[in-house]
Parts: structure tokens; sequence; C-alpha cells
């Protein structure tokens, strides 16, 4: 079974995304393993939206990016 980060649902089998955290890839969570403050990571989402969505502007990439998140285990509750 693919391990994704909880946060993000990036591949953790992927060095590039892999990091000390177990259920976390290496940009979720800071330096000594701990998940960033939500808004970091929703910031971090919507720029990787961009990347692969030209065009779009800042506002609709956060309003995209706190979809996805909702369907993170680790922001559903949030
Ligand atoms: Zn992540």
């Amino acid at each position: 079974m693919t391990k994704l980060c909880h946060s993000c649902c990036a591949p953790l089998e992927n060095p590039d995304f892999k990091g000390t955290s177990d259920i976390y890839c290496k940009y979720c969570v800071d330096e000594n393993g701990n998940l960033k403050p939500q808004k970091n990571v929703h910031w971090g989402i919507a720029q990787w939206l961009k990347s692969w969505q030209p065009g779009i502007d800042d506002e609709t990439a956060l309003e995209r990016a706190g979809h996805f998140m909702k369907a993170m285990p680790a922001w559903s509750d949030k």
C-alpha cells in the first residue's frame, strides 16, 4: 500500500518527499519532525497547485488548497 503524507498526500516512498516522519513528508514538518502550522502547509499546497495550474491567482489557489486539506487526515477535523 502506498504511504502518503497525512497532511498533503505526497508519496512517502519518494525520497524527494520522505523526511524524518513516517506519516508526514519533509515539507509538512519542521526540523524536529513536528507538523507545521496549518497556515504554512496551506500556503505550501497553494504554491504547489499554482506550479501545475498556471494562471490561477493566490486567492483561487488558497481556496482550492483549503478544499484539498479537508480530505487530509491531519486537517480533516480542523
Ligand atoms: Zn506533506
